[in-house]
């Protein structure tokens, strides 16, 4: 906002001064107003969380993934993609991520004390908290106050965690390997980075992004795109998930590809946590026929 802000008064001379410092003075209050919200809904564990399924090839529930949510009276609902870079700009991200960890881990180690098959909780970390100071000691801690098994748990992180210091990230990685999590690399085909992190990072899990997956149905450039992401990811023995499938061509068209994990409208929202618990209630998983 701010460049194009700036752009556009340099554009217009020397009245769009004026413009260009109201505009910033606006953002700035704006993001200030939402940092001081998110104090006071931190301090009452007003963060939310929903859960959207993955499936099988066969559309059985096989993992979920938690999403942040946040609905704050005045401002209304506020999204993941702007509060969680808030959060890290104001020095957040922690608590934030610490709320949402609780929740989802407690949810997590319910649900899987009522079913017969595993349902592993995939999570997302931001670059920020993940480079952070003692990050895999933090979540071990976690685990073991929520009482669930690393075991059930896939960190999502994004390429940009790669940009800098190679040998931390890896250090950081081994660190949660060690643990007995699976890493996953969420949003895979978006990002600026080489693909090399590829083969040199410990991932177990490629999340093949939502703008690859838009569009392949229709046998056009998208479709070999996605063919071309999906094989890659297969070439190196890594778990191949698709997200954001909404339609049954995109399914069909993906587990064709040998995509091994769905994740998207078509199956399910993101749910509240008793839609989600009603919604693995109402799957098959506890008859033994169903295998
Ligand atoms: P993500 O991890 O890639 O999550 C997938 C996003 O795509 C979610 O948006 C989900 O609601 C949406 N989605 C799922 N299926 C479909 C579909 O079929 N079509 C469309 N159009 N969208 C679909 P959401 O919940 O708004 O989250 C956006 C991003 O915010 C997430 O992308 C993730 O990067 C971040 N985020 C969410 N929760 C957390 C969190 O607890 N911590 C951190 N660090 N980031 C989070
Ligand atoms: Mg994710
Ligand atoms: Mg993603
Ligand atoms: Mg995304």
């Amino acid at each position: 906002h701010a460049d194009a802000a700036m752009y556009a008064a340099k554009g217009r001379g020397r009245n769009n001064f004026q413009f260009f410092t109201h505009e910033l003075n606006r953002l700035a209050n704006e993001r200030l107003t939402v940092e001081t919200a998110m104090r006071g809904a931190l301090e009452r564990d007003e963060f939310d969380v929903h859960y959207q399924p993955k499936v099988d090839h066969r559309r059985r529930i096989i993992g979920v993934e938690a999403l942040a949510r946040w609905f704050h009276p005045e401002l209304g609902t506020v999204t993941p993609d702007r509060f969680i870079p808030i959060a890290e700009e104001a020095g957040l991200i922690l608590p934030l991520t610490t709320a949402i960890l609780r929740r989802a881990f407690a949810a997590a180690r319910q649900w899987n004390r009522e079913r017969q098959t595993p349902l592993r909780l995939a999570v997302n970390l931001s670059p920020q908290l993940f480079l952070g100071e003692d990050i895999v000691p933090h979540i071990a801690g976690l685990l073991s106050e929520a009482q669930l098994p690393a075991s059930l748990v896939e960190l999502e992180i994004t390429e940009n965690v790669f940009l800098g210091d190679g040998e931390r990230a890896i250090a950081i990685l081994r660190g949660f390997k060690a643990l007995g999590c699976s890493l996953a690399m969420d949003d895979f085909g978006t990002g600026y980075s080489s693909l090399g992190y590829l083969r040199r990072f410990p991932l177990d899990i490629i999340k093949i992004d939502r703008s690859l997956v838009t569009g392949i149905e229709h046998e056009g450039d998208e479709a070999m795109i996605a063919r071309a992401a999906i094989s890659l990811g297969q070439s190196l023995l890594k778990t191949v998930v698709a997200e954001g499938v909404e339609n049954q061509a995109q399914f069909d068209f993906l587990r064709e590809q040998g995509c091994d994990e769905f994740q998207g409208y078509l199956l399910s929202r993101p749910l509240p946590y008793a839609d989600f618990a009603r919604l693995l209630d109402a799957e098959t998983d506890r008859s033994p026929a169903a295998a």
